[in-house]
């Protein structure tokens, strides 16, 4: 089994969230008492918050790629950013590092293509939903993302970083995010986009009226694909 790198911290509520899952897919796949190997490097959220607030990417890049710098020499065979928003410098942390970075974007839109989506709802940060690094990577896949308007940005953007990073998961904000989809519905949204690895974590993506893709769970079973690949497993071994 190939060792998996994890940038995470960002915020450490969807940190865990990818460790349960990364580690329950190697068992399931696996069997037994098999778990991934994984490790994780965990930053202090808040010197990120403050870098994505001033616009200072370029040294949150170099920050980031230090961290994917340290997993790769601890014998990490990928590394992931366990964040949407800051897949904005994804490529200068790729540019860091010898090993694959598996891309959430890319992940996603995989994911979608071949349930035949093609004009999704983003629900994400607002730096996601509006700096155009992830409309635009999407669009490369041939896939057109829906953003919510101006208003109903503000709150979704404001319900991860002052409620869901901070641990706060409450109805009232679910009941609002099923407006931004209704309203969404309405303009020709085919899908929803949980595009914030903490979005899962107040909307369940099967029980959405519309197919629901999960950034989190997509791009933690990428990983555990790339852990895996020659390994032999439960449902191979049976064929
Ligand atoms: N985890 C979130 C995301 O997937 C937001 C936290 C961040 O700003 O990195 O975008």
């Amino acid at each position: 089994m190939r060792k998996i790198g994890l940038i995470g911290g960002m915020s450490f509520e969807s940190s865990a969230v990818y460790y349960r899952m990364i580690n329950e897919a190697v068992r399931e796949r696996l069997g037994g008492l098999h778990s991934a190997e994984v490790m994780l490097h965990s930053v202090d959220f808040q010197s990120i918050v403050d870098l994505q607030k001033a616009g200072r990417w370029d040294d949150a890049a170099k920050r980031l790629s230090d961290v994917a710098r340290g997993l790769e020499a601890a014998g990490a065979a990928c590394v992931l950013i366990c964040t949407n928003t800051m897949h904005l410098i994804a490529d200068e942390v790729q540019a860091s590092i010898a090993v694959p970075l598996i891309n959430i974007i890319d992940q996603t839109a995989a994911s979608m293509k071949a349930a035949g989506i093609k004009r999704p709802l983003l629900l994400a940060t607002r730096y996601t939903m509006e700096h155009g690094f992830y409309t635009g990577r999407m669009a490369t896949h041939g896939i057109d993302v829906m953003v919510p308007n101006a208003e109903d940005r503000t709150l979704v953007h404001d319900i991860i970083f002052n409620e869901l990073c901070a641990g706060s998961v409450l109805d009232t904000s679910r009941d609002a995010l099923m407006g931004v989809i209704e309203r969404a519905i309405r303009e020709g949204a085919d899908a929803i986009i949980l595009g914030c690895t903490e979005i899962c974590l107040i909307l369940d993506p099967h029980k959405l009226p519309l197919p629901g893709f999960d950034s989190t769970a997509i791009h933690a079973d990428a990983a555990v694909d790339f852990a895996l690949q020659g390994v032999s497993q439960i449902g191979q071994q049976a064929a």
